[in-house]
């Protein structure tokens, strides 16, 4: 197919949007209007935060709360149901596109267990805010409006996340920042695109790919793996990988070195915990590239902690087959 981009969308698609609320700093509160900092998450309901939006108020939207929760505090279950939820809506055919309405801290993760297992033919749009919904300049109102504008796009399909303007693909999706409102990256990959009052100019494909299916994550959440990350770093030492194996780990993720290099003593560790049969995954520790040579293994092009999220997936039994 020739390549059409960058591309421009005007026209948003009638139909419903479904906004999925789960917390985060974008429904935090503080007690000062100026303090940007020092909030609480998870204070609103997304039914307030549509309310801060007045743009939407005609507009054909669901709300629906699904969690609430600082997303430092992620975990299984809200995964889990999340994942359902967003299943059920997608399925429904009024609706165009999914919103969630998510923390910072864990976006990436969540991000890439949705595109995973869900793999949507539909626009599934992660939004955020690093400011709390009391703050002078929130950027949680415009985040929203320009994530419902992505979920309206014609043609739009994947998990994304909308933050300051710009949307960045589920797997190149990083927070590079600790309090800045631009606080996410796509790295070398760049932004898939920018959104320009409502309208989407995209610069790379959709995430696309098979989906691992929703039941992947189907079983009792107490019964899923346990993948643990490990840092190698001047001084490691191998007994924290010891007590991990010995613990029960079920898999383990190790954020290497520049292009993959271990400390010899956790090396040692690590090729012990292998031999036991514990699937030790390679990542980098640097914010930016990839892992780059002959025998760099499944999560070389990972963040440390979407390659915990890959691996707990690829340890979740397969109940239909899938890959
Ligand atoms: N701790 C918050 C969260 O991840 C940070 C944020 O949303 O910016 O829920």
């Amino acid at each position: 197919m020739p390549s059409t981009l960058p591309s421009t969308s005007p026209t948003p698609l009638p139909g419903t949007v479904v906004i999925l609320g789960t917390g985060g700093t974008i429904a935090g509160t503080s007690a000062a209007a100026g303090d940007n900092v020092g909030y609480t998450a998870a204070q609103r309901t997304v039914g307030d935060l549509l309310v801060a939006v007045p743009a939407l108020a005609a507009a054909a939207i669901e709300a629906e709360q699904v969690a609430q929760l600082d997303s430092k505090d992620m975990d299984a279950a809200t995964w889990q149901r999340l994942a359902q939820r967003v299943a059920h809506h997608l399925a429904r055919a009024e609706v165009v596109g999914i919103v969630v309405t998510h923390g910072t801290d864990t976006l990436e993760e969540t991000a890439w267990l949705l595109q995973r297992v869900l793999a949507p033919a539909k626009p599934v749009v992660l939004v955020a805010a690093m400011r709390p919904a009391t703050a002078l300049a929130a950027d949680g109102p415009q985040n929203l409006l320009d994530a419902v504008a992505v979920a309206r796009t014609a043609g739009a399909r994947g998990v994304v996340a909308v933050l300051a303007g710009r949307v960045h693909a589920a797997g190149a999706v990083r927070k590079v920042h600790t309090y800045r409102a631009d606080a996410f990256d796509s790295g070398d990959a760049g932004p898939l695109g920018v959104v320009e009052e409502g309208a989407l100019r995209r610069f790379a494909d959709w995430p696309a790919g098979a989906p691992l299916g929703l039941d992947r994550l189907a079983g009792d959440v107490a019964d899923w793996p346990w993948v643990e990350i490990v840092t190698s770093h001047a001084g490691a030492r191998g007994d924290g990988v010891r007590a991990l194996v010995a613990a029960g780990v079920n898999g383990l993720v190790v954020a290497a070195t520049g292009n993959g290099t271990l400390h010899q003593a956790l090396a040692e560790a690590l090729d012990e915990a292998a031999a036991a049969g514990i699937p030790v995954w390679r990542t980098t520790r640097c914010a930016a590239g990839v892992l780059v040579g002959p025998e760099v293994g499944p999560a070389a092009a990972m963040s440390p902690w979407q390659a915990r999220v890959e691996l707990l997936l690829q340890l979740l039994p397969s109940p239909r087959g899938a890959n």
